[in-house]
């Protein structure tokens, strides 16, 4: 899945050049339109103009000015390209275009089920079938032991959970843990209050972090984009085995979690010295 810095840094650049404009065309992909059975948002976008791109979970949500809400979800593999309506130098045909007189947004890889319009009403209730956004400030330390203590699952496994907490996904939660200096396959069970207080601080740290940065995408949105991607050379311990840990200079290692590979810090992501003071509060 596409994880919560990516997305969130195409929205803030898609409102920073698009708020405000009004989309003149649209053009679905035969493709997507036909697996979506047909489907059409274009009569309620063409003519509009977006007052606002905001982020929910793993949408893009282009505020219309009919009041309506054009929803974008950005799954797996999905990318976006702002160039000229004129420009031929695209490598291949978009699923989604939208035309502001000259300049042009496309999106890639979308698949049947990706677009959709929703009243404001309508969209809020679709949110609450989400887990909690990591960087809602209403999401204390005690708001996420609520959420995640009665899980048995692993730190990596929970966090990467869309019904507990959506955006996280194999990078940031391995990026995580290692900035909580929590092993990615403690129980969540066993966490004590400061390791949830320095989880807490972990997850907002390391995603906004990753945001200021660019974080890890791999396709510029457009020409000369130096940001997208930036934080590819700070991840600490994804993708990183057998290299130093720039914390306290031990080699980072891959490991399994479940099903899933992980990778983390054996000289300062040790659980016998982190859990120890709070193993009474455990659960009975
Ligand atoms: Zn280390």
């Amino acid at each position: 899945m596409q994880e919560l810095p990516e997305v969130d840094i195409y929205r803030a650049m898609l409102a920073e050049r698009y708020a405000g404009a009004q989309v003149t065309a649209m053009h679905i992909h035969k493709e997507l339109r036909e697996s979506d059975g047909g489907h059409d948002v274009s009569q309620d976008v063409v003519g509009q103009s977006i007052w606002f791109v905001e982020r929910r979970a793993q949408h893009l949500v282009f505020h219309l000015d009919n009041g309506k809400r054009f929803l974008i979800h950005m799954s797996d593999g999905v990318t976006a390209y702002c160039g000229l309506a004129a420009d031929s130098a695209q490598p291949s045909e978009p699923a989604l275009s939208l035309d502001f007189q000259e300049r042009r947004l496309s999106f890639f890889g979308l698949r049947a089920g990706d677009l959709s319009i929703m009243s404001v009403k309508g969209l809020e209730g679709y949110m609450k079938t989400f887990g909690l956004d990591p960087l809602d400030k209403r999401v204390t330390p005690s708001r996420l032991k609520e959420r995640f203590a009665k899980k048995r699952s692993s730190l990596k496994t929970a966090l990467m959970d869309e019904k507990l907490m959506t955006g996280i996904g194999n990078v940031y939660s391995d990026e995580i843990a290692f900035e909580a200096r929590i092993r990615p396959e403690t129980k969540v069970a066993v966490l004590g209050e400061s390791e949830w207080e320095r989880l807490h601080a972990a997850i907002v740290h390391v995603l906004r972090e990753a945001i200021s940065h660019g974080g890890i995408g791999e396709s510029p949105l457009f020409e000369g984009d130096i940001l997208t991607g930036g934080y590819r050379e700070r991840l600490q311990v994804y993708n990183r085995a057998g290299e130093a840990c720039h914390r306290c200079g031990g080699s980072i290692q891959r490991i399994a979690v479940g099903s899933r590979k992980a990778f983390a810090c054996d000289g300062c992501q040790n659980d016998s010295s982190s859990i120890g003071a709070d193993e009474e509060s455990l659960p009975q």
